[in-house]
């Protein structure tokens, strides 16, 4: 499916309508304070954005992944964060596909009205990291109930979500045959498990994700919780990263028109030697070679979505597109810093705050590195480095 280019065009006119009325004041205020930009996400909920990938028949908007990239690119490209909310969006992707009837009706609704927000995903833990299938995390069956400890760390959006999709072994490694073998994946309502067996602590970051370490000791849930078969959670969490690293991939090429748009402004208006900066090739040639990158990454970002779209594989394009973009919005970020001199170090022009921002994404949800082995090894047939 490729979508009707009018159909993205009005929609992209809508969000940057509605991201006009949540200016770069707004972000800075918000980074300022580490405050959750809760009004923004009640309008973007309201106007029906973050339900972009629900299907009608759950009350959501019943769009592709080609429009919800539009959406998360516009939010950045206007100078907001969209990484305050973004798992709202592609988290419930693994309750549409795994989830029983009875869980798809009893969430997906209120996700859609946003009277349930589904903002986390717990899979990062201190001691394993990006090597997930080695977690820690143990949910084991006692009668109709599972009891869960463990530790995660980097979980984000917790305090300001209702439920949280969360991944942890069942089976011990030393009795499956692989190593992604053996783990589940549980909807953890986080209303009732906090102070219930589960703890919550902010993590004082670089940038204002409201991410947090949490602790399980002997949390109880009901073992209607657990979301798709036992012991096959790791293909259940698979599904939603494909999505997510497109989405990402998506807000990164925002990020990078952001400081491109920034850039050539500045470079027009600030002048020095009694020319305008942006005559000098030493600034205005970073400037071009940012757009270039961008623009080609842009092309992979929307590769991977159609796929995405048409139900095709599109794990080697969800990967290349995160990679790539990450880089044209990091480079970006750099180039903006350069050509706003010193004033980009004052938070007022909103340079250095994006610039921390995009920085996120060469990291998480995976490293570039780790993309790199994927493709080494997925695509090109290399031996497995990891
Ligand atoms: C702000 C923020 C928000 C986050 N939100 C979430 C969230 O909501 N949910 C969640 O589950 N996680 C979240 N994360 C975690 C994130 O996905 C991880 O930080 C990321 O996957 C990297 O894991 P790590 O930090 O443990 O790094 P490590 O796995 O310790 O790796 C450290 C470095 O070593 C490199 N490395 C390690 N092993 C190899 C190897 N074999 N070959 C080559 N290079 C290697 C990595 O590429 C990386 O650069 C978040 C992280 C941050 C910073």
């Amino acid at each position: 499916m490729t979508s009707d280019p009018e159909h993205i065009q009005a929609i992209r006119n809508g969000v940057r309508n509605l991201c006009h009325r949540y200016d770069e004041r707004y972000w800075l205020n918000l980074d300022s304070q580490r405050d959750y930009p809760t009004e923004f996400v009640r309008t973007l909920t309201d106007e029906g954005y973050l339900a972009a990938l629900i299907p009608e028949e759950y009350g959501g908007s019943g769009l592709g992944l080609q429009e919800a990239c539009v959406i998360l690119e516009e939010i950045s490209f206007s100078g907001g964060h969209p990484g305050a909310c973004h798992a709202q969006m592609y988290v419930m992707g693994s309750v549409l596909r795994h989830g029983s009837r009875a869980q798809k009706e009893k969430y997906l609704p209120g996700i859609a009205e946003g009277s349930i927000r589904l903002q986390s995903f717990g899979v990062t833990e201190p001691d394993t990291g990006t090597d997930t299938s080695s977690l820690k995390t143990v949910a084991a069956k006692q009668g109709d109930r599972y009891v869960i400890n463990g530790q995660k760390v980097w979980i984000s959006r917790v305090q300001h979500s209702d439920l949280m999709l969360l991944l942890a072994r069942t089976t011990p490694l030393d009795r499956v045959k692989k190593k992604t073998e053996g783990l589940s994946t549980f909807i953890i309502d986080l209303n009732e498990a906090v102070g219930n067996g589960l703890t919550v602590r902010p993590i004082d970051s670089m940038i204002n994700h409201h991410s947090c370490e949490l602790f399980f000791d002997n949390l109880e849930i009901p073992e209607e919780n657990l979301l798709g078969a036992e012991n096959n959670g790791f293909r259940i969490i698979l599904d939603s990263m494909n999505a997510e690293r497109i989405l990402i991939a998506a807000e990164c090429i925002g990020d990078g028109r952001f400081f491109v748009d920034k850039a050539v402004r500045y470079a027009k208006e600030r002048r020095v030697f009694n020319r305008p900066i942006g005559q000098n090739q030493g600034v205005q040639f970073p400037i071009a070679r940012c757009k270039i990158n961008l623009d080609a990454a842009d092309l992979m970002v929307r590769k991977g979505a159609e796929l995405f779209d048409r139900n095709k594989k599109c794990g080697a394009e969800a990967n290349m597109a995160k990679l790539l973009a990450s880089e044209a919005s990091w480079q970006a970020a750099d180039m903006c810093m350069e050509v706003y001199g010193g004033f980009a170090f004052a938070r007022e022009y909103h340079i250095e705050r994006k610039f921390r921002e995009t920085r996120l994404y060469r990291t998480a949800p995976i490293s570039t590195n780790f993309i790199l082995g994927f493709v080494a090894e997925h695509v090109l047939g290399l031996p497995r480095s990891y």
